[in-house]
């Protein structure tokens, strides 16, 4: 294959749409979970913001690099993008990376083979971790107008990182809600269940797949508390445990990202990952629209991912 000189890509809007929307609500997410559990609900309730600056974490700092990543390349290519992951955790490794990352960023950055490093953890099966589908909504969004390249591009930016399947089919998921979040700006907001069981349908056998169609199947009206209960919420850190009820709440908020944004929080599990996901989602489709400029000012911004 003959080496082709890349040329840089303006970002697409749904795609900065969807970065910015991420980075909204990794950093809307995170300060919660500084709030005590006795004070949490009570606040929560009142809808109190919490008070800024409100911090970027690692699922915006990967988000970065891959949006950057598509702007140098236009499509992923993975020993490159598993270098750029590695050189933005060296340059600012306290981002709340979890401790699978900070070794297979850390070897990476050393020099070792992604596949090496990342079919190295977990007894040979590879992370199924959330870290691939905390990032990947951007991508589905620059993606969207086709979607079986949207199934492939994200496959191809988990696995430098997460080589269990599992974490793939979760990345594939967030990318694929990102992708018919924006191929539907124009148009009015489909169904909650209708949504859900598109994605499904695009996915490989897993139980990230099984997670969705269970959320597809809950009726209107089921509570935060139910759907985070049975879907999972991030506490166990896994894919399967936090894209189902991220996409859920995502799903049933396509117009409304603040809101879209309380119900994801009102899980309490991994709070900056699923909103992160959920807002990668939304904006995909609705940008800030919606969004106070108190929260806009509150959060850390992002450098121009196109900026050279
Ligand atoms: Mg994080």
């Amino acid at each position: 294959m003959t080496a082709r000189t890349p040329v840089p890509s303006p970002v697409p809007s749904p795609a900065l749409d969807s970065l910015h929307g991420l980075v909204l609500g990794d950093a809307f997410g995170d300060q919660w979970l500084a709030v005590s559990p006795d004070e949490a609900p009570g606040r929560y309730l009142a809808r109190e913001l919490r008070p800024g600056p409100w911090e970027w974490t690692d699922d915006s700092a990967m988000a970065q690099v891959l949006v950057r990543h598509l702007v140098v390349h236009g499509e992923v290519r993975q020993s490159a993008l598993a270098g750029e992951f590695a050189a933005a955790y060296a340059a600012d490794p306290d981002r709340g990376y979890g401790p699978s990352m900070h070794r297979v960023l850390r070897a990476i950055g050393e020099g070792g083979d992604w596949r090496a490093v990342t079919t190295g953890l977990f007894g040979g099966q590879g992370s199924h971790g959330n870290g691939a589908a905390m990032r990947v909504a951007p991508l589905g969004a620059w993606f969207a107008a086709d979607l079986d390249l949207v199934v492939e591009q994200a496959h191809r930016s988990a696995v430098v990182t997460h080589a269990h399947p599992e974490a793939a089919a979760g990345a594939v998921a967030v990318a694929l809600a990102a992708a018919l979040a924006a191929r539907g700006r124009t148009a009015p907001a489909p169904g909650r269940a209708g949504f859900l069981q598109q994605v499904a349908e695009l996915l490989p056998d897993s139980d990230v797949r099984s997670g969705l169609r269970i959320a597809a199947r809950m009726p209107a009206g089921t509570s935060v508390r139910h759907a985070a209960a049975v879907l999972g919420s991030g506490y166990r850190l896994s894919a399967p445990d936090t894209v189902p009820f991220a996409l859920w709440a995502a799903a049933g908020h396509l117009d409304d990202l603040p809101q879209a944004l309380w119900t994801t929080l009102g899980s309490w599990g991994d709070t900056d990952t699923t909103c992160a996901i959920a807002a990668g989602v939304v904006a995909a489709r609705t940008g800030a629209a919606g969004v106070p400029d108190q929260w806009l000012t509150a959060c850390e911004p992002v450098p121009d991912p196109a900026g050279r």
